[in-house]
């Protein structure tokens, strides 16, 4: 089974509060006959999206094919946080790559968010700033607090304030947290709303954009032959290909399917809270906790967007608002029995070490994906530093590159179809109901 269409209706955005609160977004044609162009981008989630866009603007002929829609993916549906740095803290990173390493990728997390903050101010897509960050344990508590130090002190970031627990509370009005912090810095959007602006400005620099269009087949050039796309109704004969299909690729490119696993994660909207509201949150921010199924939250005008629950399987639970009302009312048990207008699940990626993997399947094609639940802001970067690999200005997708991203189980099996090493994964968490 391919997660493309294991939950969805082919060429339609799913039943999310998201796509009802949606942007207009133009239907484009399918692509059709043989094309011709320098960059192929393969999936219109941000990081093709982005890629599409800086190609464009750096006077390359785009085209991007996308499977369904402009944001069909995790792009559409995701939990809209803007977060700092990557996904692994500093000091993580320092223990893995060296601290001038650590130091530069948190300069590019620092990149991406500006690079977020000012698309969507240039498609017109609001963003507000601040995250909470809720601690559970005493222990994390104060570890959010040393972090918080560390940052200032080490990376000059000043943005992020310790709170104790009636300081978090005084945020978020909830029993169930010790305390954690408040990121400035940080910030949340309309996660469809932001990936629709990227294809306008996209489309405004040149890129061309053809939906429904499922790629079935890339067959790879050489330093002096062109890559060929294919899709049910036509092909694409392109210098170079970006491949940005994130957690859907499926048996596109085995050769990734080993660095990056798909899992499943499912949002809840409540009704209107009108005055309730400030029993959730005090202030226009969005929310995260240190569980480790995490639950991520932020207000939708008075409504409660949250995010929480995620299962490895094809096929997203029948009675995703019951899966999500749980960790609902553990955070907020003051809205017990409320409800819920939304519910809906999206397919993200994960690696192991929880860094994206940025790859080279072919001489003339790059790949990131695996942004492990913190792609907003850095898949829309790895599409831009895709297109500086591309156009020879930058080097940043190498640094990404050169991190270690070992292989899920299946080790020496490496170049196992995907579809069979997906599967016995697959199966193999199910069993150990994890
Ligand atoms: C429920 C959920 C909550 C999340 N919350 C957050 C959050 O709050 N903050 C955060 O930073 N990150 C979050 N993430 C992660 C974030 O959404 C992703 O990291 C990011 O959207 C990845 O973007 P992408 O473009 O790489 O992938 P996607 O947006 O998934 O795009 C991939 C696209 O490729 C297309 N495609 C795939 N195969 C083909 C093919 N064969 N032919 C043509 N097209 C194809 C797909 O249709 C899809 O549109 C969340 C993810 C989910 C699912």
């Amino acid at each position: 089974m391919n997660l493309l269409f294991a939950n969805d209706r082919p060429g339609e955005y799913p039943a999310s509060f998201y796509t009802d609160t949606r942007d207009a977004a133009p239907e484009r044609p399918a692509l059709a006959g043989d094309q011709r162009a320098d960059v192929c981008v393969i999936g219109g989630g941000y990081t093709g999206l982005s890629a599409a866009l800086h190609l464009a603007e750096a006077g390359r002929r785009v085209i991007l094919v996308e499977a369904h829609r402009a944001g069909f993916g995790a792009s559409g549906r995701n939990g809209g946080q803007i977060g700092s740095g990557q996904r692994l803290e500093v000091t993580e990173l320092e223990a893995m790559a060296g601290k001038p390493a650590a130091r530069r990728l948190w300069d590019m997390a620092e990149e991406a968010k500006e690079l977020t903050y000012d698309l969507a101010a240039r498609a017109g897509v609001p963003t507000h700033r601040g995250i909470a960050h809720a601690a559970v344990k005493a222990s994390e508590v104060r570890h959010a607090h040393e972090m918080a130090g560390y940052l200032a002190q080490h990376y000059g970031y000043d943005q992020i304030t310790p709170l104790d627990r009636a300081g978090l509370q005084a945020l978020i009005p909830s029993p169930l947290y010790l305390g954690g912090d408040i990121d400035r810095g940080a910030g949340h959007v309309h996660p469809l709303n932001l990936a629709l602006g990227m294809a306008r400005l996209a489309e405004a620099a040149g890129a061309v954009i053809h939906e429904r269009s499922v790629v079935t087949g890339i067959e790879h050039g050489t330093a002096t032959r062109p890559s060929r796309i294919t899709t049910a109704a036509g092909s694409v004969t392109a210098d170079h290909v970006v491949l940005a299909a994130n957690g859907y690729l499926d048996l596109l490119q085995p050769k990734i399917a080993a660095h990056v696993l798909p899992i499943n994660n499912y949002i809840a909207v409540t009704e209107p809270l009108g005055p309730r509201a400030a029993e959730v949150m005090t202030e226009n921010i969005a929310a995260h906790d240190t569980k480790f199924v995490v639950n991520y939250w932020r207000m939708h005008e008075d409504r409660l967007v949250f995010g929480g629950g995620e299962t490895v399987s094809y096929r997203f639970p029948r009675d995703i608002a019951a899966k999500v009302r749980k960790p609902l009312e553990q955070v907020y048990p003051q809205l017990k029995g409320v409800r819920l207008t939304h519910a809906w699940g999206g397919t993200l990626a994960i690696t192991v070490n929880r860094m994206p993997y940025f790859a080279r399947p072919a001489a003339n094609c790059l790949t990131a994906s695996g942004f492990s639940g913190h792609g907003v802001a850095l898949a829309t970067l790895s599409g831009k530093l895709m297109a500086q690999a591309i156009t020879a200005t930058g080097d940043g997708f190498d640094a990404m590159e050169a991190l270690p991203s070992p292989a899920f189980p299946g080790g020496t099996h490496l170049r196992w179809p995907m579809l069979v090493a997906g599967m016995s994964w697959f199966a193999l968490r199910d069993k150990l109901g994890i």
